[in-house]
C-alpha cells in the first residue's frame, strides 16, 4: 500500500496483447473502423450488463427509467429503450429522440424547469407524462387540453424539504429552480383536478453522483413518506411514484463503486409498503450516469510528445471541447484526474509520469495531470474511462473551431 488514493479498477473492458478491447475489438482496430480520432465508443455489452445487474439488485416491481440527459446519442437511446422500462427526457429535443428510438410514450416522462408552451403542447400530444414544475405549466396545459381534446398526463415534481446528502449536484431541498416547494403542493393539486388534467403521481429528484448507499436509501425513504402525505391531497390515485436516482460512479482516486444491493433491499421494503399505502402506484427509479457512464470511453490520439522543464506532455487531438467533465470544468470545485490509460500500450511496458493535454490554446485543456501512464508517443491512443455520460453532449464542441468528435455504439 502506498497510501496515495488510487482509481477504482476499470474491469468493464478487457486487455489483450497490450491493447484495450472495446466492443469486442482491439482499440487500434476500432480507431481504424471509426476512421478518425477523437471519438467516443459506447459498449453495448457493458450497457446490457449494467442494466442486468441493477435488475438483479432491485425488486422486479420497480420500474427502471433511463434519464437520457446523461447521453442522448440516438443509437444508444435506442439500445437503452430496449432494456429499461421508460425514458426520462428534459426537452422537446430529447422527447423526439426518445420517441424516434421506439420508447413507449406511456413510459416517457418529461421534467425540467422553464418548459416552453410549445414543448408542453408537444409532450401532451405525444401522450407522455409531464412532470409539472410551475403553476404556469398547469395553466398552459389546460389550454392544450381544450385545444387537443385530451387530458394531458401530469405528475408533480416536488421540491422537498430535505436534501440528498453527499450528492455531487443537489437538485432538491432549500430554494431551488426545480420542482415546486412542498408547501405549495396541496393547493396546486386542487388546481390540477379543477382544470381537468390527468393526475398520475409525484416526482422527487434529490441530486446526482452519489456514492453513498445510505444517503440514497434515506432520501428514497423520505421521498416516499413525503409522497404519501401529499397523496392525501391528490385529485386521483397515485400511479407513478418517481423516487429519483442519484446513483453515482467512481471517477476519482479514492472513490469506490456504489453497491446497489442495499438500495435494492430498501426499495423492496418500499414496494411492500406501497402495496397497501398506494395500491395503484409503480415505483420508478430514474438513472442516467449509473446506467451508461462506465460503458463509454473517450479515445484521442497523441500528436506530440513534449518535455517542458522535465515534465512530459502528451499533446492529443482531443480535449476539453469534447470532454469538458474530464478536464475538470463541468461543475467540479477541485480538479482531479479521471481514470486514463494509454489504450495501445496496456501491457506491462515502461511507465512514466505524464500529463495529457488537448490542442486548445488554454491551460484548462487538460485530460490528465501528472499521472502514471505507459510511456507513449505520437500515434498512440489515449483512453479516458468513465466517459459514457455527460461527455460529447455536455461539452463546448465549437470552442476553438476544432472538428467535432464521432460517437459510436459498438
Ligand atoms: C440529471 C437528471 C437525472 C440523471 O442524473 P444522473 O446523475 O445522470 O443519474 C435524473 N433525473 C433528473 C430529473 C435529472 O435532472
Amino acid at each position: 500500500m502506498t497510501g496515495a488514493p488510487v482509481h477504482a479498477p476499470m474491469t468493464q473492458f478487457a486487455v489483450k496483447d497490450g491493447e484495450l478491447i472495446v466492443g469486442g475489438v482491439p482499440l487500434s482496430r476500432l480507431a481504424a473502423r471509426v476512421g478518425r480520432t477523437p471519438f467516443y465508443a459506447y459498449d453495448r455489452q457493458a450497457l446490457t450488463a449494467r442494466v442486468a445487474s441493477l435488475r438483479a439488485a432491485f425488486p422486479r416491481a420497480v420500474k427502471l427509467h433511463y434519464a437520457m440527459k446523461a447521453n442522448p446519442m440516438p443509437a444508444l437511446v435506442g439500445h437503452m429503450a430496449s432494456l429499461v422500462d421508460g425514458i426520462d427526457v428534459a426537452s422537446a429535443g430529447e422527447l423526439k429522440i426518445a420517441l424516434d428510438a421506439g420508447a413507449d410514450p406511456h413510459e416517457v416522462s418529461f421534467a425540467g424547469p422553464g418548459k416552453r408552451d410549445a414543448e408542453l403542447r408537444q409532450a401532451a400530444a405525444a401522450g407522455v407524462l409531464i412532470n409539472v414544475e410551475a403553476m404556469r405549466e398547469i395553466v398552459v396545459l389546460e389550454d392544450v387540453a381544450r385545444e387537443l381534446g385530451i387530458a394531458p398526463r401530469v405528475a408533480v415534481r416536488v421540491n422537498p424539504d430535505f436534501e440528498l446528502k453527499g450528492s455531487g449536484m443537489k437538485m432538491g431541498g432549500g430554494p431551488k429552480q426545480f420542482g415546486i416547494d412542498v408547501e405549495q403542493i396541496p393547493e396546486l393539486l386542487v388546481e390540477i383536478g379543477r382544470r381537468g388534467l390527468a393526475f398520475e403521481g409525484f416526482h422527487l429528484f434529490g441530486g446526482s453522483q452519489n456514492l453513498r448507499a445510505e444517503s440514497i436509501r434515506d432520501a428514497q425513504n423520505q421521498a416516499y413518506d413525503l409522497a404519501l402525505r401529499l397523496a392525501g391531497h391528490a385529485p386521483a390515485p397515485v400511479r407513478f411514484l418517481n423516487l429519483g436516482g442519484g446513483m453515482g460512479i467512481p471517477y476519482f482516486p479514492g472513490e469506490q463503486a456504489l453497491d446497489a444491493t442495499p438500495i435494492g433491499a430498501n426499495l423492496a421494503q418500499l414496494v411492500e409498503r406501497a402495496r397497501s399505502d398506494l395500491p395503484q402506484a409503480s415505483i420508478v427509479i430514474e438513472l442516467g450516469r449509473y446506467l451508461v457512464g462506465e460503458a463509454g470511453v473517450y479515445v484521442t490520439r497523441v500528436i506530440d510528445r513534449k518535455v517542458s522543464r522535465g515534465q512530459v506532455f502528451l499533446v492529443t487531438d482531443g480535449g476539453l471541447h469534447h470532454h469538458l467533465s474530464a478536464s475538470g470544468n463541468f461543475g467540479q470545485v477541485v480538479r482531479k484526474n479521471y481514470p486514463v490509460m494509454i489504450g495501445t500500450r496496456a501491457g506491462d511496458g515502461p511507465r512514466e509520469t505524464a500529463s495529457v493535454v488537448g490542442p486548445l490554446c488554454t491551460p484548462l485543456d487538460l485530460l490528465a495531470d501528472r499521472m502514471s501512464l505507459a510511456v507513449a508517443g505520437p500515434g498512440d491512443l489515449v483512453v479516458v474511462f468513465q466517459s459514457g455520460a455527460y461527455g460529447a453532449s455536455a461539452s463546448p464542441q465549437r470552442f476553438l473551431g476544432h472538428p467535432d468528435c464521432v460517437e459510436v455504439l459498438v
